[in-house]
């Protein structure tokens, strides 16, 4: 490709709105431009690289037994109503009507289509398992979308779905879909850690994220460099070296008594600062609690002290119980709770806002329906932010564990049954009873990996693309394109690498040499053949963007070289 005829208008200027080097380099590479907060547009040179990251992903997702599919962005909210995620899954759904009053959303995730194909295709134990993907536009109106493409509006997701008949199998998919993840990202270049996560909205067990090493990343990741732990923010279970609260909560503040009444709890809560409820570490009567809690601070309150309560009346819990599994209840918030050891756990999701609901611990019996807020009861509880600190101890091993930051790149999870029930998705087993399927999911930011490759390969002038994904593979620069002899042998360089396949850009604009120079260093194309001054003896200058080292080659060796 010629850059005299190729759009790549690269910029000068620092762009303003950019605050990290994948953004600020992927504006001035000419790769995207804005079209509204958190809405980007394609250039060439982009394009070109999204569709390389896409062919790495098809390749291996085709590798690992999945099957292509493209289904639509615009879903009916039926389907949403029947899963119950239309009203809880908040406001980052783009919600809209057509003429006729009918709503629909704009895909921010596609659990219920997929679910939806399946049951109506599938029917019998002989079909299964089956893995279909798609790679395809998702909107998400994001609260901050920033960092250019690493958070936007409408981004392009590869998602998977796995479907099988029992829990031992989908183990089999979701391990298939880890192997596929390590290749893509590995292909793509990536430095990157796979860290246990909390499955979030989607709802489901088993939950792993792939978070690319970076410090512009969002996600905190907690590991250990003794076992090999790793675990983000959310969903890490450390506990503070002692639990004597100095390093939970600042020790000049609070001084904690050793309470052990629900009352006398809440007594030194009210004294905690007064800040978003996140995580709460506690010992109470000689068990550990750990609420770990997001979202609406009120019902946070409430919840505390439901298990506070739980933990007082000494009940037992069941693992991953929900208050919605046992009273068959939509309370729409409810998350896994549980025993583990010592320590008791609930995971809150996030909470849409909500009057009536119903409280009380994990066990039958154990509930009030049609509960008020403020009518029946105020829990005054407040307590502090407190997540991971490095040198907590690690809960695999017990050894202090660190902190870094991390790109959430891919994020892959065992859904179960969440979906096949409650949209009917089910099978014939070989003894003719009907189940439901057992569902894994697995989502891949195409935009947002290009943007973490750029993080974690770039120097101040600009990208160094790896092979993989480089739009390019090699770029000629004729440093004088009015010399005839210069501009000729490029040319006739050109055709060489075009007739070998190798893809070939080369910069024939009637520009200073600086110029162009800066451009090829700003664009990152992998190999740069300089055609100079020794034009004349056959000579040009081979030169890799990753190393300052210039060598000097005979051009009727250059084409079999950089093969
Ligand atoms: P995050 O925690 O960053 O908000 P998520 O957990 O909401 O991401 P998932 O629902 O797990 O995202 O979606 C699968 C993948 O899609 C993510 O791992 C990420 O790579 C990508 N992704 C999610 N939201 C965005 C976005 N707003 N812009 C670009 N990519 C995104
Ligand atoms: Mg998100
Ligand atoms: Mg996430
Ligand atoms: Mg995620």
């Amino acid at each position: 490709m010629r850059l005299s005829k190729q759009l790549i208008p690269t910029l000068r200027e620092i762009p303003a709105e950019a605050e990290i080097s994948s953004h600020l380099f992927m504006l001035k590479a000419a790769m995207i431009r804005k079209l509204a907060s958190g809405i980007y547009i394609y250039l060439p040179i982009g394009q070109r690289v999204l569709r390389k990251v896409e062919q790495i992903i098809r390749e291996e997702m085709d590798r690992a037994g999945a099957q292509e599919v493209l289904m639509s962005s615009l879903i009916p909210s039926e389907l949403w109503r029947e899963s119950g995620r239309w009203d809880v899954f908040g406001p980052e759904m783009f919600k809209l009507k057509d003429r006729n009053d009918r709503e629909f959303c704009l895909g921010p995730t596609h659990e219920e289509v997929f679910t939806d194909l399946i049951r109506n295709e599938i029917k019998s134990y002989r079909q299964l398992p089956i893995t279909l993907y798609q790679i395809q536009t998702k909107f998400r109106d994001e609260r901050r979308p920033r960092f250019g493409v690493m958070r936007s509006r409408e981004f392009i997701m590869k998602d998977a779905y796995s479907f099988d008949t029992d829990w031992d199998k989908l183990d089999v998919s979701f391990a298939q879909m880890y192997e596929a993840y390590c290749r893509i990202f590995d292909r793509c270049g990536l430095e990157y850690t796979v860290v246990e996560a909390d499955s979030g909205a989607m709802g489901g067990k088993d939950s792993k994220e792939f978070m690319v090493t970076s410090n512009v990343g969002e996600a905190s990741i907690v590991y250990c460099e003794n076992c090999g732990y790793a675990a983000n923010e959310e969903k890490a279970e450390c506990l503070p070296d002692t639990v004597s609260n100095e390093k939970m909560f600042p020790p000049e503040k609070i001084k904690t008594p050793d309470a052990r009444t629900i009352e006398e709890l809440v007594t030194f809560l009210k004294t905690v600062p007064n800040r978003f409820v996140k995580t709460l570490i506690y010992k109470f009567n000689d068990k550990i609690i750990a609420a770990l809690v997001r979202g609406d601070r009120e019902l946070n309150e409430v919840k505390l002290l439901n298990v506070l309560k739980a933990v007082e009346q000494d009940l037992e819990m069941a693992d991953s119980k929900t208050v919605e599994e046992a009273t068959g209840a939509k309370v729409g918030f409810a998350g896994p709770i549980g025993l583990k050891g010592d320590v008791l756990v609930i995971v809150d999701r996030e909470i849409p806002e909500m009057k009536n609901f119903i409280i009380g611990a994990n066990e039958t019996g154990y509930h009030i329906k049609n509960i008020n807020y403020g009518r029946d009861f105020k829990a005054d509880i407040v307590a502090d932010i407190r997540n991971a600190v490095e040198g907590d101890k690690c809960p695999k091993c017990g050894k202090p564990i660190k902190i870094k930051r991390g790109i959430e790149v891919g994020h892959i999870f065992k859904l179960g049954t969440k979906y096949s029930d409650a949209l009917g998705a089910n099978f014939i087993d070989e003894d003719g009873n009907e189940r439901p399927i057992i569902m894994g999911c697995y989502g891949i930011g195409v935009n947002r990996t290009i943007a973490a490759v750029i993080e974690q390969n770039h120097d101040e002038k600009g990208i160094i693309w790896p092979m993989s994904i480089a739009p390019y593979h090699v770029e000629i620069v004729p440093v004088n394109v009015s010399d005839h002899i210069q501009k000729n042998l490029s040319e006739r360089l050109y055709k060489e690498f075009q007739d070998a396949d190798i893809e070939v850009l080369i910069d024939d604009r009637d520009l200073r040499a600086g110029v162009k120079f800066n451009d090829a260093d700003l664009l990152g194309i992998p190999i740069r053949i300089t055609v100079g001054k020794k034009a004349g003896e056959n000579i040009v200058e081979l030169k890799l963007r990753s190393s300052d080292k210039v060598e000097e080659i005979a051009v009727s060796e250059v084409v079999e070289k950089v093969k």
